[in-house]
């Protein structure tokens, strides 16, 4: 694949090395606010919440996030790994639904090594696929453009999930 101009990667990289001088969780933060439109998260339940990747490898990349603010996978609870799997599951179903997505590719990056790009706070990558995208996966291609305003997809999907959780 070509590798083409993603100015946002650039910014995200820069992000990462100031994550680590000042230590400030980026999900934390969104957490402690309220204005969910401009964090683009999209429905927080108990103990997850779920935001769109602010640096996404596809329209429609979300983030599964436990609330606890933890980097250890293995000190997750039982009920944290069911809540976890429960908004993955609502979050392909809204994404078929609203976007028509073909396949997803689902995962976690543990450790700096992996790709991690916020590594104090645990979460899972929900990428939607279509058939035709790329050839291979661009969770690591790292060279996908998005042309859809991420405002607007917020828009498009909050609806799915606010249903989604009330049923
Ligand atoms: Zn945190």
């Amino acid at each position: 694949m070509d590798r083409l101009w993603a100015p946002w990667r650039m910014k995200y990289i820069l992000s990462t090395v100031q994550q680590d001088m000042n230590d400030e969780c980026i999900f934390c933060r969104m957490l402690a606010e309220t204005d969910d439109e401009k964090n683009l998260i999209l429905c927080r339940d108990q103990l997850a919440f779920v935001v769109m990747n602010l640096y996404p490898y596809n329209s429609g990349h979300l983030l599964i996030v436990p609330t606890r603010h933890t980097g250890d996978f293995a000190s997750l609870t039982n009920e944290e790994h069911v809540a976890l799997a429960k908004l993955m599951r609502i979050s392909q179903n809204v994404i078929t639904q609203v976007m028509s997505a073909h396949g997803f590719n689902l995962g976690m990056n543990l450790g700096r090594v992996s790709g991690a790009g916020i590594l104090n706070h645990l979460h899972y990558h929900v990428v939607p696929r279509w058939n035709g995208d790329c050839n291979f996966m661009p969770v690591v291609a790292d060279t996908k453009v998005i042309s859809e305003d991420l405002h607007a997809g917020w828009r498009k999907l909050r609806d799915g999930f606010l249903e989604a959780m009330q049923s």
